[in-house]
């Protein structure tokens, strides 16, 4: 872990990058940024600072391993990071991170209704079980397909 100050770094830039090495939690610090960014939220310094500076949002994301920035980024695509991180995990191309969530995914039944299920016996859910969201009626957008 290094600060990598840029020289043109701003008093306030160095300060909050200071401060973010020194609190730690660098993995969950950047999924509660881009998830606030999303809901456009405004809840702390240093999450608000994240929020309104792409230079260092950019340097975070350099500081934590790529799998943890993916997620952080794909869970703005789904209604929840919970729910990203089930449809993640049950999907058997995917790498899985960590954590286990009950597997969700989405099917079209006989091929025209969609259809969310969850847990391995597959039952039907509407609404999301975590943020209570109504479900899409197609998948959620991937992170690879969003970033390309
Ligand atoms: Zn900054
Ligand atoms: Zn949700």
């Amino acid at each position: 872990m290094s600060l990598n100050f840029e020289s043109s770094l701003s008093p306030k830039c160095t300060a909050m990058r200071s401060l973010i090495i020194k609190q730690g939690h660098l993995n969950s610090l950047i999924m509660a940024v881009y998830r606030d960014k999303k809901a456009g939220l405004r809840r702390g310094e240093v999450k608000t600072h994240l929020i309104d500076c792409d230079a260092c949002l950019a340097w975070l994301g350099h500081e934590v391993e790529p799998p943890i920035l993916r997620r952080a980024k794909g869970a703005t695509l789904c209604c929840c990071l919970e729910m990203y991180m089930a449809i993640e995990e049950s999907a058997p191309e995917t790498q899985v991170v960590g954590g286990l969530s009950e597997p969700v995914q989405f099917s079209l039944w006989r091929g025209e209704d969609p259809i969310w299920t969850i847990g391995a016996r597959r039952t039907n859910i509407y609404y999301c079980p975590w943020c209570g969201a109504r479900l899409p009626s197609e998948p959620f957008p991937r992170i690879d397909e969003a970033n390309s």
